[in-house]
Parts: C-alpha cells; structure tokens; sequence
C-alpha cells in the first residue's frame, strides 16, 4: 500500500465542524484519523480514502483493485454502517465525500484492538466471543457479511465494550456478488468457501470468529504454526483442527463446530453461535462468569439466559444488560437487537438456556495416547424443540458409562465421530458421539439402565420405538451399521428391530425403513414402500452422497431413496455365493454385512458368511474384491488381492484416495486394498497382547472384533471393535486408542 502524506487541510476543509487529531492507525485501504466535532465535544475517528488511492494509475489501490472499486467500497462500508445500529458495531455519524476525499466519520474506538490485548481471563475470551456473534447475527440479518473478521477488526471503546468494525469488505448476502471474484479475506481467517470462491454466507463469518475464539483459548491457532499460506489454505480446506484441550470441553466443543468446513454443520446463526457459546461457558464456570468478565456487554434476552442470568434482571455491577433500559430496572426488555435480527421459527420453545440439556455423561477417554478423564457435565445438543427436551431430562442423570460392544462407525464433516454399541442386554443400544474436541455424549438409544437395586430392568416386549420423539427416549435393539447423510442425521441399520432409523439433528428419532413381519407386505417383494418392507436382521448400512440409503437385508442388499425400497444384490431367500460376472440381483450371498459406496457409484459389500468382500459396479454386475467363498483365513498379504483369504469381514470403508478398509472381524486385524489392488494388515496384530499398547505400531497392537472402520479426510483410520473400544491408526500407523471399552473386557 502507497503511505500518502495525509492531507490534513484538505480533510479539514471537508470536515469543517471538527477538529482533526492524530493519526489513528492504518489498514489495506484508508488511514484513521482522529478529530472532534467542535460543538458537541464528541471525539470520533474519520477513515480517510485519498484522491491517490481513487487513481489506479497512482499505483496505490490495495487489494490489487481499481479506484472506482475502492470507492465503490468504501461507499459500502459506509451504507453497510448505516444501516447497521447496534450496541457491538462501530456506530457511523457521517460519510462526506469533497474533493477527491471519501471520509467516514465513526464513534472513535480508543480501546485498541484484540490483536495484543490483555484478557482478563476466559470469560473475557467468550464474553467477546458472544458480543461479536450478536453483532454479525445483526449484519447477516440485514443481508450483509462481514467477510474479514480477524482479531483486528475488533476494537474496544474506552471501557472495554467490544465492537464489530470495518465493513470494509463486507457483501450484501443475497446479491450474485456473494460469490467473491478474488480471494478476499485474511488467510488465517478464511472459511473453506472463502478459499475456493464458493457461494458465502453467514457461516462463513462464524468460521473466521471460531478461529479467532480458538486462538484466544488455544493460546494458538488451529492449524500447525508457521504454515506457508498455500499448505495453511490445504488446512482450511480439508484438515482438521488440532484438538484443543485448553479450553474447556463444552467450550472447545462449540469452537470447533464453528470450525466445520461444511457451512452447514457450523453454528446455524451468529445468535445460535451466541447461545450455544453462552450456555458452554456457564457450564464450565458456572452462572456469573458474564459480570465477572468486566467486559460490557449488550445481549439479547435469549443469550443472556444461556449465560446464566435472569432475563430482565440486571446483574454485575450495570455491566450486563439485557435491554435497552439501565441497569437494575425491571421491566419489559427493549429489544437490544433492532437491526433485522432474524428470530428462530416458533416452537413455542426459547431455544436460549434450553439448549443446556441436563445429562451427566463420564467417560474415561485417551485422546491421542494421553488418558484425559473426562466428568462431562452437559452435552450441547442441537435442535428447536428444547422443551420436551428439558422436560424429559431436567432433574435427571444419565450417565453414559461406555461402550459395551462397538459395532458401526461414522464420521461426520463436522469431524465428529459416530459410534452405535448393539448393547449387551436387549433394548439397551445406543448411538454415541465422540466430538472432535473430545467430548463423548450420548445421542440415541438408553443405553444401560440400571435400577437403583442394581438390577437390569428386563426389556419391554415389544420394542418402544419412540417415533417422532426424542432419540434419546428411543430404545434400541442392536443398532449395528450407522451412516451420516448428507443432510447431516445419523441413519442406522437397528438389525434386532429390522428397521432403518434416522437420528436428525435436533434429536428426533424416526423409522426410514423397515416394520414388523406381520405388518409388512411380504418378506421378498423386491421393490414397494419402504416402511411396509419387512428388513431381515439389517447389519450393515450406508448413504451416499444424495442421501440414497443402502442396508443389508437377509442375503440381498436394498436400496432406499424417496420412500421406495427396492433391491440391488442378491436374489431372494436362498444363501450362496454364486453369480460373480452377472448382474447382481441374480447373485447370491450369504451374509451381507457391511456395505461402501465409493463416488462413483461402485458398492462394496462385505459378503461376512462366505468370508469374501464383492463389489457391485455402477451396471449392476457382481465381482469378487477379495477372500475365497466359504475358505477363511488371513493370507495374501502384499499381494493382489483377489487371492487373499478373510475371516469373516464385517465394516468396510473408502479412503480419499480410494483404497477399501475391511474390518476383518474373524482374523482381528483391518486389512486395506490400495488403489492398486494390493492387500495388507493395517492394524491388529495376530499374537494377543494385553500390554498397554498406546503408541505402538499399529500392526503389533491386539485389537478384538474390529467391526466397524472410517477413515478421516487425512487418512487416519478408526476402528470399532467388539470390545467396545474406539482405536485410531495415524497415517503413519500408529495406533491410540479414542475411547475404552468396559475395563472388565
Ligand atoms: P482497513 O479497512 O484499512 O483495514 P480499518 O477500519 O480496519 O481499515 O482501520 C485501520 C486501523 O485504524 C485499525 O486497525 C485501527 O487501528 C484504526 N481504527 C479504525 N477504526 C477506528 C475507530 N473507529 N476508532 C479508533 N481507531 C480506529
Ligand atoms: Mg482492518
């Protein structure tokens, strides 16, 4: 940027009510200068757009741009501050353009920025945090991003109140132009669909405040330091972020989920970001960590609640307010956000403080070869219907106390993992959910519920499906495969039910597929509506990317889409292994288990009873990946692997680049075909160990019953295993264990 000698007469002379005062500071386009208004004694600061940056042939013009552009810009920010007023955005008085000079006048922010400030503590951090959410929650409700928000472009008044500031990038949401032209933004900062020139929305704001929230937290950013910026694009793009354990889990939680590369598993608003890190905060610290911040803040009933205060009661010493009205006054609140704040559909829910669902879950977790316990005190779970929630849960204590059997696996962009336990007593299945900060929760199913006299209540008998309630409530008969959609929800093959849920994310429960024999319209029909199929022990499951649901079913695989079943392998009742090089349907199988549907359409069947993985490719013909029909064994290794025998091959999975992972249950390992078509043992070692085997290579760790395996857009693989274990093999094949099973296994 060219440093032009500012023209201080000039800007006096469009300016004539104030008198100007030092320089302010200096950014990618404008200078700051202070001045104030000589009548009314109020100090502002005026950003100053010079005739030579209006030049492009003055060779000025930051960001590469013409002048046009950058007074065109300029002229944005300053509409964009127009129309915003709101109690954590810089305030505009005037904008003056006059003889070559475009000049804004704003509230002068002498506070500093966050760049370098001290906190007080990690109140401060959140209470920061929770201010700028509500601030972009009020721009994105007027239709406009921020698209650069990075710890210096927030500044604090003299007293500490945080403010949003320069807009000077800033696009209007639903003009074409969202889509940027250049690369905008700041690298550090900059969402996945900011890097790769995709549609932006509001989340993309959320991305670039999670980073900054991790940062303050973290003590660090996200991603290793001193990246180059095209390795730190990569990152953005398709690493995840490190674990955080600094913050606290529900915090750390929450940040991360921001950090999602999919805008759509991000925080749904800048409000919802808001709540949700308001209600984590409390419930690390406890009520009153907001006051004892001593950062001021102006926040909407609903965040106020999350955080623990009483809506309409002023707390903290005037610090706090809910309102528009002084501190200590009761009464109706005013509406603190007035700039178009988009409310939340009604549910006849406030879906502020109630997002704080009350489940106690421990679980004794290692994280990357460290055993971190964990008393996780609150789950933050999404979804609109918090009341029947609440009403379920308030008072009450649900422990999650590991997994009993680890069957399927998932990973979902938001870089959780997924994990269902077929539980060791009926009807005591559940669905858990390992975070990617860490936190373990429990998000379908009862899991184990022991009486107070210790006793294992018996099983209702008939399943208590829990349709259209809370997942939670649900009780769940050997939930097995479980796949992530692309509408986000957890679908699940529930093998002793015969049917195929969906777990959406607000936590209801529902049945995709699948009823009673006696209720169904015949075990075979090939094709008809999928809730009236009757499903034969349903083990293995996927979704693909348009949401087309694949399951196991007896000896055939069906495929759901748009309420309809239909087949596509396996011909009907008999078992065999016939058919390889024909079309599928007229194939038959033994035992299908799990299933893996590559980008292409190929489908990968893990053929368990004949002890060999099959492919169907997109024509619908058969062929034979690898093992021998009804020969187990583990051989073959390091060569093709169609000459390989398997030992009862449950989970299947697809890494990025293709090659096919086989829990390769009967043999205790995890076998992988690359994408050359050669087999090798990834984990699982054939000597039993019972060493603390934490680091070691993975190949020389015992695992047990592998079931279940995923692997992660880096290439690190996860497997569930019988021992209700979670393990994880890094790309350089070492293996840690994610979550332990019962100590008694
Ligand atoms: P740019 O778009 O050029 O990055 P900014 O709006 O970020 O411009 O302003 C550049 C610098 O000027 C800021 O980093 C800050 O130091 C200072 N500054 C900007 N606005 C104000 C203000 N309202 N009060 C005080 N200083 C300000
Ligand atoms: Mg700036």
């Amino acid at each position: 940027m060219a440093r032009h000698q500012l023209d201080l007469d000039r800007i006096a002379a469009g300016l004539p009510g104030y008198e100007l005062g030092d320089e302010l500071g200096r950014g990618g386009f404008g200078v700051v200068v202070a001045a104030r208004h000589r009548l009314i004694d109020r100090p502002v600061a005026v950003k100053v757009l010079t005739t030579a940056d209006l030049d492009p042939a003055g060779g000025s013009g930051g960001h590469g741009s013409g002048g046009r552009d950058l007074r065109a810009r300029f002229l944005d920010e300053a509409r964009v501050l127009a129309g915003l007023d709101h109690p954590h955005v810089v305030r505009i008085y005037d904008y003056v353009e006059t003889d070559g000079l475009c000049l804004l006048v704003m509230e002068q922010l002498t506070g500093g920025s966050l760049r370098g400030r001290a906190l007080a503590g990690p109140g401060a951090a959140s209470a920061i945090g929770v201010a700028a959410a509500v601030a972009l929650d009020a721009a994105h409700g007027r239709g406009v991003l921020h698209r650069d928000i990075k710890p210096d472009n927030l500044l604090f008044t003299a007293d500490g109140t945080p403010k949003v500031t320069d807009f000077g990038i800033a696009k209007i949401v639903e003009a074409t132009a969202a889509t940027t032209t250049g690369l905008v933004g700041t690298p550090r900062y900059m969402a996945p669909e900011q890097i790769t020139g995709s549609p932006l929305s509001p989340a993309t704001d959320l991305y670039a405040l999670g980073v900054v929230l991790y940062e303050l937290f973290a003590g660090r950013s996200p991603f290793p330091p001193e990246l180059p910026v095209a390795a730190l694009l990569h990152h953005h793009l398709s690493v995840r972020p490190l674990p955080m354990p600094e913050a606290p889990g529900p915090i750390a939680e929450i940040i991360i989920a921001a950090l999602a590369k999919e805008a759509g598993w991000r925080p749904a608003s800048g409000l919802d970001f808001a709540v949700r890190l308001a209600a984590a905060t409390t419930a690390a610290y406890g009520p009153g960590w907001l006051s004892a911040s001593g950062v001021p803040v102006r926040l909407p009933d609903e965040v106020l609640s999350a955080a623990g205060h009483q809506p309409g009661i002023s707390s903290g010493p005037g610090a706090v307010h809910g309102g528009g009205r002084p501190a200590g006054v009761a009464g109706p609140p005013a509406p603190t956000v007035r700039a178009g704040r988009r409310r939340r559909p009604a549910g006849g829910g406030q879906p502020a403080g109630g997002r704080r669902v009350a489940l106690t879950v421990g679980a004794s977790l290692v994280v990357a070869g460290l055993a971190v316990a964990l008393v996780l005190k609150t789950v933050v779970l999404g979804g609109d219907d918090q009341d029947n929630r609440q009403a379920a849960y308030a008072g009450r204590t649900v422990q999650f106390q590991g997994l009993a059997d680890a069957a399927g696996i998932a990973l979902g962009p938001d870089g959780a993992l997924y994990v269902s336990d077929p539980g060791d007593e009926v009807g005591q299945g559940q669905i858990v959910r390992l975070s990617a900060a860490g936190q373990a929760g429990l998000i379908g199913g009862s899991g184990p519920r022991p009486t107070p006299t210790g006793n294992v209540p018996s099983p209702s008998p008939t399943p208590v499906l829990g349709d259209g309630g809370q997942s939670l409530r649900a009780e769940l008969r050997e939930p097995a495969g479980l796949a992530i959609g692309p509408d986000g929800a957890v679908y699940l093959a529930e093998s002793d039910n015969g049917r195929v849920r969906r777990i959406a994310r607000d936590a209801t429960i529902t049945t995709v597929a699948g009823t009673s024999r006696s209720s169904s319209d015949g075990s075979v029909a090939s094709t008809g509506a999928a809730l009236r199929a009757y499903l034969d022990d349903p083990t293995g499951l996927t979704v693909d990317a348009k949401g087309v649901i694949y399951v196991t079913d007896g000896y055939r695989v069906r495929r759901i889409e748009g309420g309809q079943i239909s087949t596509v392998a396996g011909s009907g009742t008999e078992s065999g292994s016939a058919g390889d090089g024909g079309p599928a349907i007229n194939a038959t199988f033994y035992q299908p288990s799990g299933l893996a549907i590559a980008p292409n359409g190929v489908l990968y069947i893990a053929d368990r009873g004949n002890d060999t993985v099959r492919r169907v490719d997109r024509s619908g013909t058969v062929s034979l990946v690898a093992g021998s029909p009804g020969k187990s064994g583990r051989t073959g290794d390091g060569r093709a692997a169609s000459s390989a025998l398997l030992n009862s091959p449950k989970g299947l999975a697809l890494g990025a680049d293709g090659s096919l992972y086989i829990a390769d249950s009967g043999n205790d390992v995890v076998r992988r075909i690359d994408p050359h078509g050669i087999i090798s043992t990834v984990a699982g070692s054939a000597s039993y160990s019972s060493d603390d085997q934490e680091g070691a290579l993975a190949t020389q760790v015992s695992l047990s019953g592998p079931a279940g395996v995923v692997v992660d857009p880096s290439g690190a693989l996860y497997v569930a295993c019988g021992d209700g274990s979670i393990r994880r093999v890094s790309t350089d094949m070492f293996l840690t264990t994610v979550l332990r099973g019962p100590p008694d296994s």
